[in-house]
């Protein structure tokens, strides 16, 4: 009896000491590291975020120490940190997935992907992929003129293969039987069959036999929020009796061995690893059948899609890919082995055209908070000598649920009256009826009760949350003002919806006591990040630490590699971030060096994209001044100053970079021109 009580005492000392001390791994747990992490992001015991660039223990970099680096080197915030020891990585867990598949399946032939580089076209991006898949043969993909502008002059590996995706016209086609002459393994996919018709005429005209690819419409649809309009309705690609009209006429032309490759794609991200079985077992049928016509098909190319897990279920239900990259891999061999062997025929090279599961990790963005909006109210409101009635009644009904025995539907109706009388209080100062002063506290009193009410309301945990606290909720969430655009970071979020996971980088050993909505600089309304990735039931609010004076509060977007940080438009002329490339060696002190800083887009370079050019501005803006000295408005000097400081500001980044500029770098030529002058 008594050890019991002993025992009882004591759980409830460690339960107690749990609820007090916060630790790196409840962190972890409320940020959901380990699901979107992967083998990449940890929280480390100093309650630090940090990346293990080789997706093992060997080695970790601190983002705490890599951002002291950065705000030594005087880079501007925000930034995007790119790892290019995780791109690597990523590259060889690929190659090593199907090639672990290969040899558990004795499949006879081998795996060759290839990157689609519209993911992330950044040049240093698609050399590093080239230079770390070098050795497994990895070659690229290109959907359109530009891009196979870009891929072509790294061909440079005998045999090495380029896959050419999306509609094309016929210079496009032109260009690449040149490079099929040229010996390069340059791969068109027929998308449609007048493309075929085309590269044919233009193949017999340069007297050459083309090699080319066709992208099959599958029965089996895509599915998830990315799935591209594959299926039998889709706009892509030939239909099954297009295809056999197609090897007919290479058939008729004696030229059957032209048809190298069968295409699929069923859209991004798959989240269902059994949709992508269906569309193997269909098109590997295809493939065995055209290979008993006496069609030596080489290639079958399942396309991109290989997902990534962004930590999943957000509000709306957002599943996650059920699937691990050793699975997809193993998929798609045995899948394919096991069609070709009932059908005896042997076995193509599978190619891949993984994009997402290459790039997403690697890349971070660092965004300073730049400001907290505390949506709380104050604790204790100053009446004025005089209250108008709408204050009195607040004042009331503040006393009241201060009140520890209000029920909560004695809450809920309290919540309708301060709303009430808000919106008649506004309408009162409209018409000329309230005061300024007492309608500033009016506002006062209507914050201060609203969390009263839901510092009671929350605990009592209504089933189903009454739609009153959520409302509370929502407006009681601070509002955290972050560098950054989402239109140029995180497009995806605004357009697709999509989750991405954010965590502060810093004190994460510390209870998180906010609730906060990250919003950006852009006046937009959309402009926000409305949803987040967190063990929360509400992911409509991030948790975060209150801010610390002028202490910098940095958070973390993870995942931005893959088709982020290369998208943004020029929304509100917010340009590229500043970039830097870090390389993991644990010889250095903090296992870290960096090899590269990419500064971010100066704001003379975004105001040239419409049409405003420093010359011009400068002129202009000179105008103005002189006009005001020769009024006697202000002296010559001063005058000079302020054009000055206007024209340093061309050389800015776009974002609010707080600290003063490093360098000197010089004005524009006409600027220091006319100074002189
Ligand atoms: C977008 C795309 C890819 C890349 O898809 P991921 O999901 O990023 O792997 C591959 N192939 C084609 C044809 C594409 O359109």
């Amino acid at each position: 009896m008594a050890e019991s009580a002993v025992s009882i005492a004591r759980d409830a000392a460690l339960a107690a000491a749990r609820e007090v001390r916060w630790t790196p791994g409840d962190s972890a747990e409320l940020y959901r590291v380990e699901s979107w992490g992967d083998s990449f992001f940890r929280i480390n015991e100093q309650g630090h975020a940090a990346v293990r660039p080789f997706g093992d223990e060997r080695l970790a970099i601190d983002f705490v120490k890599l951002v002291e680096e950065l705000q030594r080197r005087a880079i501007s915030f925000p930034v995007l940190i790119r790892f290019q020891d995780v791109l690597q990585s990523r590259v060889r867990m690929l190659n090593e997935a199907f090639g672990a598949a290969i040899e558990e399946a004795n499949y006879g032939n081998r795996y060759n992907g290839v990157y689609p580089i519209k993911v992330n076209q950044l040049h240093e991006v698609v050399e590093e992929v080239l230079d770390a898949g070098r050795k497994y043969g990895m070659g690229l993909e290109c959907g359109s003129k530009g891009e196979l502008i870009a891929c072509l002059p790294h061909l440079n590996e005998e045999g090495m293969l380029l896959v050419c995706n999306g509609v094309k016209d016929r210079s496009m086609l032109s260009l690449i039987l040149s490079s099929q002459r040229l010996g390069l393994n340059v791969i068109p996919v027929m998308e449609k069959y007048s493309e075929f018709e085309s590269l044919l005429a233009l193949a017999d005209a340069q007297g050459v036999t083309p090699t080319l690819g066709v992208r099959v419409r599958l029965a089996t649809r895509g599915s998830g929020r990315w799935s591209e309009s594959a299926g039998a309705r889709s706009k892509f690609g030939l239909s099954i009796p297009e295809l056999m009209r197609l090897v007919a006429e290479l058939e008729r032309r004696g030229k059957p061995g032209s048809l190298a490759l069968l295409h699929f794609h069923i859209g991004s991200q798959i989240i269902d690893i059994q949709v992508l079985k269906r569309a193997l077992k269909e098109m590997t049928q295809i493939y065995a059948a055209l290979r008993r016509r006496g069609i030596p098909i080489r290639y079958i190319d399942v396309g991109g899609g290989l997902g990534v897990s962004y930590g999943a279920g957000h509000a709306r239900g957002e599943a996650g890919v059920n699937y691990g990259l050793q699975e997809y891999a193993n998929a798609v061999v045995f899948a394919i082995k096991e069609v070709c062997d009932a059908q005896e025929v042997p076995t193509p090279i599978i190619v891949s055209e993984s994009g997402r599961a290459i790039t997403a990790h690697h890349s971070v963005l660092l965004v300073p908070v730049l400001e907290g909006h505390r949506r709380s109210g104050p604790d204790h409101v100053e009446l004025p000598a005089e209250p108008h009635a709408a204050v009195e009644s607040l004042a009331k009904i503040l006393d009241n649920v201060r009140n520890p025995d209000r029920e909560p539907e004695e809450l809920i109706e309290a919540y309708h009256d301060i709303e009430e009388i808000r919106i008649e209080a506004r309408t009162l100062f409209s018409l000329g009826y309230l005061e300024l002063e007492q309608l500033a506290v009016v506002e006062d009193l209507y914050w201060c009760i609203a969390r009263h009410l839901l510092g009671r309301l929350r605990p009592a945990e209504i089933d189903p949350t009454p739609a009153e606290v959520l409302e509370l909720e929502e407006k009681l969430t601070d509002r955290y003002l972050c560098d950054f655009s989402v239109f140029q970071s995180i497009l995806d979020h605004w357009a697709i919806d999509q989750s991405f996971p954010i965590i502060p980088i810093d004190r994460l050993d510390e209870r998180p006591d906010r609730r906060a909505l990250l919003v950006d600089l852009t006046c937009d309304s959309d402009g926000k990040v409305s949803h987040y990735i967190s063990a929360m039931e509400d992911k409509t609010f991030l948790p975060v630490h209150s801010l610390e004076g002028d202490k910098p509060y940095y958070l973390g977007f993870f995942l931005m590699g893959a088709y982020q940080d290369i998208m943004g438009d020029t929304h509100n002329l917010f340009g590229r971030v500043a970039e830097v490339h870090v390389y993991a060696d644990a010889e250095e002190p903090d296992n870290f060096w960096i090899e590269r800083v990419i500064p971010g887009a100066a704001i003379h370079e975004m105001l040239a994209q419409v049409q405003y050019f420093p010359n011009d501005l400068n002129r202009r803006m000179s105008e103005i001044v002189k006009r005001r000295i020769d009024a006697g408005v202000i002296r010559p000097t001063q005058g000079m100053e302020i054009l000055g400081q206007y024209v340093a500001c061309f050389n800015d980044t776009t974002y609010c970079d707080a600290r003063p500029a490093p360098v000197v770098v010089p004005a524009p030529a006409a600027a220091s021109g006319e100074r002189a002058g």
